[in-house]
């Protein structure tokens, strides 16, 4: 469904939460604690009969934005603005009535439903909560919820356990639609279910969209999910935004790096999109120290070189990645990602050409690489750390090979009709960047 109005029925504005993490014993001992940065200054709106899709890899911070919206856990700042109503002003009282209209769908349709109640009374208790119906009208009201979803009212008497996932995900549905509600966060609705059943689902929640005028906000880690029933996606990457925009604008260039490697692995891509599968490096950094700048820069395959360089691409990521290792190794093991059964002290016996082909081998490096400066810089780092001057290795590394996109964070760029991108590539400052893609 198309955006049919102007004004938001939701609005978030720099939403942020940060955990307190203790740290280890000497942290806690000096009485030092350290944020986990989960939700990082976040806005969004979402209009009246829209659907928002959020997506990311996991810890990326989706989950606690779904929950953030609802003050199901309490933001460290910003606002959540609920009809013009701010939630995290609320009173608790308040934050009560208000979640009839805002309800949420839980991704483990086997965890969120109370196994000792009946199928009736997991429905019903939210009009019981709010004083809805009681007796005879109440028993309608459920039956009639469960037809809508695609059971039937002999449901009512059974438990969770007698049904299978999809049933028990439209048993979720049927309590959130009871209370008549005009927003629904689903927080991965279907990726607990088998494929053949995903479909139904997200079908349904289409359908009862255009039935009951409902808004939703629908978080998932597969752009796939997002892409048939989503009107706008934002991607979110380390608690910030990527890239947001209508869904079939993020779903075709310009694209945030990011996106774009998310978007190479939906199995099955439309016929129009011949891009290769693009493997990210690494795991999603810990928002515990989130890297600086650009987040997303120890792991973007086009991660903007320095001025005056223009090197393969390819080979200054890995330059890139040799650099980050660098930087939280302290040992050789740590460098060359050798795990087990090899000794620190068995690889300070290496000659310093197998060094070189060990490095070169674990990082994708050619031999030699194709611009000579960085083969040099990269020949003293490989003299250093034969001779284990770690210090000395990460310091000619650094020096040499720093992108702008360490230094500085995007902000989101608009790129198009509502459609913006946090990545350094469309800023006008970086007009002749070799990997400049739009
Ligand atoms: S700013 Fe740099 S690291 Fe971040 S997405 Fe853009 S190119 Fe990649």
């Amino acid at each position: 469904m198309a955006r049919t109005a102007d004004s938001p029925v939701l609005e978030v504005e720099d939403l942020t939460k940060y955990y307190e993490s203790g740290g280890g014993l000497v942290d806690t001992l000096l009485g030092r604690s350290q944020e986990v940065k989960a939700l990082d200054g976040v806005d969004l709106e979402l209009y009246p009969g829209e659907t928002l899709g959020i997506v990311g890899e996991s810890g990326c911070g989706k989950t606690t934005l779904a929950r953030s919206l609802l003050q199901l856990i309490e933001p460290t700042a910003g606002t959540v603005r609920y009809e013009g109503e701010d939630l995290t002003a609320a009173s608790d009282d308040r934050l009560r009535a208000l979640r009839k209209d805002i309800q949420y769908i839980f991704q483990d349709p086997f965890a969120s439903l109370n196994p000792r109640l009946t199928v009736g009374d997991i429905v019903g208790e939210p009009l019981d909560i709010h004083d809805i119906a009681e007796g005879e009208a109440r028993a309608e009201r459920v039956s009639d919820l469960l037809e809508t979803v695609g059971l039937n009212q002999r449901h009512a008497h059974r438990y969770p356990h007698e049904f299978s996932g999809g049933q028990r995900q439209r048993i979720g549905i049927a309590r959130a639609l009871a209370v008549d509600p005009e927003v629904i966060v689903c927080d991965e609705p279907v990726s607990a279910l088998d494929v053949s059943v995903q479909a139904q689902i997200l079908n349904l929640l289409a359908d009862l969209q255009s039935e009951f005028g409902l808004s939703y906000i629908v978080i998932a880690h597969d752009l796939s999910v997002v892409e048939h029933i989503a009107d706008r996606v934002g991607v979110l990457y380390l608690g910030e935004f990527a890239e947001i925009g209508p869904t079939e604008d993020v779903f075709q260039p310009p694209y945030h790096p990011y996106a774009e490697a998310l978007l190479s692995a939906i199995p099955e891509p439309d016929p129009g999109w011949e891009g290769d599968r693009i493997f990210l490096s690494g795991d999603v950094p810990s928002p515990l120290n989130p890297p600086s700048g650009c987040r997303f820069h120890t792991r973007c395959p086009k991660v903007i070189q320095p001025e005056g360089t223009d090197m393969a691409q390819s080979e200054w990521r890995s330059l890139m990645d040799l650099t980050q290792r660098l930087r939280s190794a302290d040992s050789l093991k740590a460098v060359t990602a050798v795990q087990e059964g090899v000794e620190n002290e068995d690889l300070g016996q290496l000659s310093r050409s197998a060094l070189d082909t060990r490095v070169r081998a674990e990082f994708g490096l050619p031999d030699p690489i194709g611009d000579r400066e960085a083969e040099e810089v990269f020949g003293t780092a490989l003299d250093h750390l034969h001779d284990g001057a770690f210090e000395a290795a990460r310091t000619v590394m650094s020096d040499a090979f720093e992108s702008p996109c360490e230094r500085t964070d995007p902000a989101l760029f608009d790129v198009g009709d509502d459609h913006r991108i946090a990545c350094l590539l469309y800023d006008d400052a970086y007009p002749d960047t070799p990997t400049r893609t739009g």
